[in-house]
């Protein structure tokens, strides 16, 4: 998807700070962090929205959940905590058409999700 804002991220066609990548991941900081830690999970193969997941997509959503636990240890916050958050459609906010989930930490982000 030449369109696609974060395929073009994956391909290195626009510059990224990769934070973990595997054959089907990327994970790289996001440009406006809003914690202390603020990284986007992405998988490598464009899927527009957790809408159009299907179980075409098993083996790559496990390892996107286990690049999750890989991510929190190399960035020391796995005892402390952290937020997956996946925004999908309109009214969650969703301004990128590639899934991806923003994985944030770093502080303590209270009990409340919004
Ligand atoms: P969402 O609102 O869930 O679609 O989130 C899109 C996220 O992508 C936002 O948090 C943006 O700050 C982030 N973002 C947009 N452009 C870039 C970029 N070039 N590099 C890194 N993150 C980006
Ligand atoms: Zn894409």
């Amino acid at each position: 998807m030449s369109d696609c804002l974060f395929c073009r991220i994956v391909n290195r066609e626009i510059p990224s700070t990769p934070v973990y990548e595997t054959d089907k991941v990327y994970a790289f900081l996001d440009i406006e962090p809003e914690a202390p830690v603020h990284v986007l999970i992405v998988p490598k193969q464009h899927i527009s929205s957790h809408n159009a997941l299907t179980e075409d997509n098993v083996d790559v959503m496990k390892d996107i959940h286990l690049a999750v636990n890989e991510i929190v240890k190399k960035l020391g916050i796995s005892d402390s905590g952290y937020r997956l958050i996946n925004n999908c459609g309109p009214d969650s906010g969703q301004t990128v058409f590639h899934l991806h989930y923003h994985l944030v930490g770093g502080k303590s982000l209270g009990t409340k999700i919004l």
